[in-house]
Parts: C-alpha cells; sequence; structure tokens
C-alpha cells in the first residue's frame, strides 16, 4: 500500500530531536506558558515574517479568536458580514458563525481554487466588514488583488493559513498580508506538531495583545481578567516538537514541491486534470489535487491497486447537515469540486519508486 501520508515515517526522521526536546520540557518542570511556547512564538513569527505570532490550542481557534479579539476591541459585532470560500474545509465557516457573523459564500476560482477577486467585490454589501480567505491545498490566494478591495471598502482580512505554512508572493508569506492569520499545526498539516496546536500571527500590537489575553482567560495579569476569555493555550511539549519540525519544514516543502512536480509533468492521462502551478513559491503542496469526472470509480481503482487517496472535501459547508439554513443554496462551482476532487499521496517521505507507481498507475486508468 503507497499511504496518502506516513506520519510515523515523517516524526521517524527526527526522533533523536523529538525526543530530547520532549525530556527537556519534562525535565524543566514547567508545562505551560513557558520558554518553548516563548521561543516557538518567535521562530515562527520570524519565519513568517511578522511582528508576533500568538500559540493556541488548534487552528481553529486560531481563526475563532481573531475575530472574537476584533469584537472585543470594536471592529466587528455580531451580525457583520464576513466574505469566505463556498469550497473550503468547515473551520474557516465556524469561525465566523462561532462569533454570530454571518458567513457570504463565494464561488472559487474553479482553476486554482482559491477565492476568486471579481466574485468577492460582487459580495460586498454595507454590512461587509471582512474577508475570509483561505489558502486552499497550499496555494497562496490572489493577495494583492484582495489587499487592494480590502482597502477600498475598509475590510479586514483574516487568512486562513493552515494548509500553506511558507507559501509566499516574492518572499512575502502568508501570514503576512491580511490583518491576521489562523494557522494550524494539526499533525497531518506541512508543520505538524505530535498533537493539537495551533498559531494567530499579526503586525498589529493591539490584536496581538488581546489574543493573547482572549487565549488565557481574557487575562493579561494572573488573576485579573479584563475579557470573558477561553483556555486555549499551546502547551511547552506541543511547542518543543514545533521548534523541532520548523527547523525541516523548508526541506519538507521542497520535497513536496519535488513530487509535485514529477505528477505535473508525467501524469499524462487525459481523463485527470492537474493542478495549475507555475513552479514558483507561491504553493507549498499541502494537497495534490486532481480532478476527474469519474471520482469515485477513480479513487476505488485506486485502492484496487494499493493507492490511498482522500477527498478534500465530499461536502461544502453549505450543504453539511449543521448548516441545514443554507442546504438549499446552491454554489455550481463549488459543488462541482466537491463531487470531481481527489487528492494523491503527497508525503516528503515518500520514495522515488513510490512516486513512479502513482505515475504508472494513475496513466493506465481508462
Ligand atoms: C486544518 C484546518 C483548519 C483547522 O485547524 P485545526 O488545527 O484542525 O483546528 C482550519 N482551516 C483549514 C483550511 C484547515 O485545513
Amino acid at each position: 500500500m503507497i499511504n496518502f501520508l506516513d506520519l510515523q515515517k515523517i516524526n521517524n526522521q527526527y526522533q533523536k530531536e523529538l525526543k530530547e526536546a520532549c525530556a527537556r520540557v519534562i525535565d524543566s518542570g514547567w508545562y505551560i506558558m513557558g520558554n518553548e511556547l516563548e521561543s516557538f512564538e518567535r521562530e515562527f513569527a520570524e519565519y513568517c515574517g511578522v511582528k508576533h505570532a500568538i500559540g493556541v490550542a488548534n487552528g481553529l481557534d486560531a481563526l475563532i479568536l481573531v475575530i472574537r479579539a476584533w469584537k472585543e476591541v470594536g471592529k466587528l459585532k455580531a451580525g457583520d458580514e464576513v466574505i469566505v470560500p463556498a469550497n473550503t474545509y468547515i473551520a474557516s465557516v465556524l469561525a465566523i458563525t462561532e462569533n454570530d457573523l454571518v458567513p457570504v459564500f463565494v464561488e472559487p476560482n474553479p482553476v486554482t481554487y482559491n477565492l476568486c477577486p471579481t466574485n468577492v467585490r460582487a459580495a460586498i454589501t454595507a454590512k461587509t466588514k471582512a474577508i475570509l480567505p483561505v489558502h486552499l491545498y497550499g496555494l497562496i490566494s490572489p493577495m494583492p488583488e484582495l489587499i487592494d478591495i480590502a482597502k477600498e471598502h475598509n475590510l479586514l482580512m483574516l487568512e486562513d493559513s493552515a494548509q500553506a505554512h511558507g507559501a509566499n508572493i516574492d518572499g512575502k508569506k502568508v501570514g503576512n498580508w491580511g490583518d491576521a492569520a489562523g494557522f494550524s499545526f494539526y499533525p497531518g498539516k506541512n508543520l505538524g506538531a505530535l498533537g493539537d496546536a495551533g498559531a494567530i500571527t499579526t503586525n498589529d500590537d493591539e490584536l496581538a495583545q488581546t489574543v493573547k489575553a482572549l487565549r488565557n482567560y481574557g487575562s493579561h495579569k494572573k488573576y485579573e481578567n479584563l475579557y470573558q476569555g477561553i483556555n486555549s493555550r499551546l502547551d511547552e511539549i506541543q511547542a518543543a516538537m514545533l521548534r523541532v519540525k520548523l527547523k525541516f519544514l523548508g526541506q519538507e516543502t521542497a520535497r513536496r514541491r519535488e513530487i509535485a512536480n514529477c505528477y505535473r509533468s508525467e501524469i499524462t492521462n487525459p481523463l485527470i486534470q492537474l493542478p495549475e502551478w507555475n513552479n514558483d513559491e507561491n504553493h507549498v503542496f499541502h494537497l495534490f489535487v486532481i480532478r476527474t469526472e469519474n471520482r469515485d470509480e477513480l479513487q476505488k481503482y485506486l485502492t484496487d491497486n494499493s493507492i490511498q487517496t482522500v477527498i478534500h472535501y465530499p461536502i461544502p459547508p453549505h450543504k453539511q447537515p449543521a448548516y441545514a439554513r443554507w442546504n438549499q443554496k446552491t454554489f455550481p462551482i463549488t459543488e462541482k469540486i466537491h463531487q470531481q476532487v481527489l487528492s494523491l499521496p503527497i508525503d516528503p517521505t515518500m520514495t522515488d519508486d513510490c512516486i513512479n507507481t502513482v505515475i504508472r498507475i494513475i496513466n493506465g486508468y481508462e
């Protein structure tokens, strides 16, 4: 079986350093909000090229807490509209509804799967207060165009960067374009902890201070609570794991791009639509997503040939039972994407042999 993603193999590469880091935390006797978190926050901020990184418990909390902080400082209020791609993972939408704001779904660009600036413009109303672009599958959204729109209409910009650590346009990375960004370090993400973890990045001092309080019971100072906060801290062990993994993110991303390059140049089956890419650093290939007419049939064929694939995602947020109030809406581009996409194995530890097997089997599909 060629696995979709072999986390054991990925983390085994760094076994010695991970175990040493873990032992360092155990021996320190300090497990929450200590040196490891502070160091990781500094190192991740530097990696993204931003002033602040704030560790939180997971990627969903990162997105929720940015919007929550904007409510606390009076920049947003319940009922405000947030523009979000219709074809995203549900977390992007939950961050909006959890704060009692209103998601306005827009159809993506059918080739890049990311927000389409023309559709964003068309969706703006007097109630629109923010744009939430999702750098889906690892490809950065068209940020220069989206920033222009945000400036014109005085909108906040929150980047969902959970899938795109390090993706950049001319060296300017995700997390450094909007007013703030949310990252996930879920184990399967490009930068993955050995458990749940997330972070917020921003260049805004006030936002950083507010989020730091909100993640820790709304408290800047022990036992003084400025806000009704939550407990969403990134613990010392996960911060230590992430410091080790961050050092190798560059080389893992390079390997992902190498695999994507092989797939893109050698998969020649006309039944398969490959992801667009100009060989630039704009894509970090969290996922290698192909499209085909009879997706379920292709997936079965690949499974029968011992190749594991995953669908990202089978059901768009507006069709989920959790959002029954929007089930009647239709977004044809989005719905078609969800019917046709299939993610191929893309694992930095994949051997050239495995890559070639995937290519050969896919080219043999008819
Ligand atoms: C993974 C993911 C999240 C949420 O991250 P968690 O750490 O699992 O909470 C948010 N948005 C997108 C696009 C994701 O892929």
